[in-house]
């Protein structure tokens, strides 16, 4: 089958709410990343769950184990051509503890975990997730998320697709799996101002495109032009700016609609060319360390601020008198009251009840509920 590129500047530009079937088009169109399922992964559907760690794979590469990281070229072929995708190396591992993969360092074991660091090694988990009807979640650098004690009763894809392309003129072609602070720090040191914020931000490029990440007047989504995704069924897509179909809000991307049925792999920045860019990235850093407890275990900003005309969430925490209430290991820091610090042994139970007690009480005392910007993952569908 010859490769198609397929975009979604193609057909009509869904709503956000119709997401889910423009993704059903696309598998239907199809382009697969990785290995076709029936042809490739026969047996591994055989060892998941028997104790041993499965393995995806047919490659001669992977067995003499030269396994590379993904590369700009690499990844870039992996989308693009189907001539490539014969080895798609994958090993699975039970019982990862969620915690070691989480800023607040809580969490417990995942059923099933696996590291990508190319498209079409995400391309091949997401289809064995969809074949086995495998719940999963992909996690960045873990540092907007809550996991439960419990941990979590699927596949958790630690996103490790961590190339940077630099395309001249400001534009800036990476990995989802980049660090998102080190793409700021990179960015305005070599002049261009966009992304100054990104220096302070401990995520990835993956997790700050689909959170719409922002501070200091800044925001991810005002920089992205164009992302790559994959589906759950493999088929990759590219989504642009210039065609409408990149439209985001405060911490919402379109991205969180498709949030079952496809992962961003790589994004484009379009930056601008500025002489202080450094400078200001600098200060925007000095002035976080001055302002937020960075050196303590958190997700950052726990609540969204409510918005217009309303104080920060933080101002209205620390107003009603919260900082420095505890819950078990679980604390609102004295220095910025809407981080809610791990202190040491917090459990998920313990956050989530200092997450309910902080809402009823800026409720009480403010009469509005504030709005979770963290996101609890829960351990299974039932719960
Ligand atoms: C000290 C500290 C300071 C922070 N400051 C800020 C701030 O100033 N502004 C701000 O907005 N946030 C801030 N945050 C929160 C957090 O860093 C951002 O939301 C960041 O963008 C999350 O990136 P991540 O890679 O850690 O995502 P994760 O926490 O791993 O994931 C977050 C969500 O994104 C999804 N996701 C991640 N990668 C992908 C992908 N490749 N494809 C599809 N979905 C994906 C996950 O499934 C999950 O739903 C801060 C956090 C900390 C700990």
């Amino acid at each position: 089958m010859a490769a198609t590129a397929l975009s979604i500047s193609r057909g009509a530009i869904p709503s956000v709410n119709d997401w889910r079937d423009q993704i059903r088009v696309w598998d239907r169109g199809v382009r697969h990343v990785g290995l076709d399922f029936e042809r490739s992964w026969g047996a591994v559907g055989t060892t998941v769950g028997t104790g041993r760690s499965p393995r995806i794979g047919r490659g001669d590469r992977f067995r003499k184990g030269r396994v590379r990281r993904g590369t700009a070229a690499e990844a870039r072929t992996d989308c693009k051509s189907e001539a490539s995708l014969g080895d798609v190396p994958i090993n699975f591992r039970y019982g990862k503890m969620l915690r070691e993969v989480s800023s607040w360092g809580i969490g417990g074991p995942a059923k099933l975990f696996v590291e990508v660091t190319t498209p079409s090694e995400m391309a091949t988990v997401l289809r064995y997730c969809t074949s086995h009807d495998l719940r999963w979640f992909v996690v960045g650098k873990g540092s907007n998320c809550l996991f439960d004690d419990r941990g979590f009763d699927g596949c958790i894809i630690l996103n490790r697709i961590d190339f940077l392309e630099n395309l001249g003129m400001g534009r800036y072609r990476v990995g989802s799996g980049y660090a998102f602070n080190m793409l700021g720090v990179q960015c305005s040191r070599e002049g261009y101002s966009g992304l100054e914020f990104a220096g302070g931000i401990p995520g990835t490029v993956g997790g700050a495109v689909y959170m719409n990440a922002g501070a200091d007047g800044q925001e991810t989504g005002d920089v992205v032009q164009n992302v790559e995704i994959v589906t759950t069924r493999g088929v990759s897509c590219s989504l642009s700016r210039d065609a409408g179909e990149l439209k985001f809000e405060y911490r919402t991307s379109p991205f969180q609609k498709m949030r079952d049925s496809a992962v961003i792999v790589a994004a484009t920045f379009e930056l601008q060319p500025s002489p202080d860019s450094r400078q200001r990235q600098r200060m925007y850093l000095e002035r976080r360390k001055r302002t937020q407890p960075v050196s303590e275990r958190s997700a950052g900003c726990v609540f969204r601020n409510p918005g217009a005309g309303c104080q920060s969430a933080g101002a209205l925490i620390e107003q009603a008198g919260l900082k420095g209430a505890a819950i078990g290991g679980a604390r609102i820091s004295e220095k910025h009251a809407n981080f809610l610090i791990n202190g040491g042994g917090s459990k998920s139970h313990d956050m989530q009840a200092l997450i309910a007690l902080v809402k009823e009480q800026v409720h009480k005392k403010f009469g509005l509920w504030l709005e979770d910007e963290v996101l609890y993952i829960p351990y299974s569908h039932d719960n």
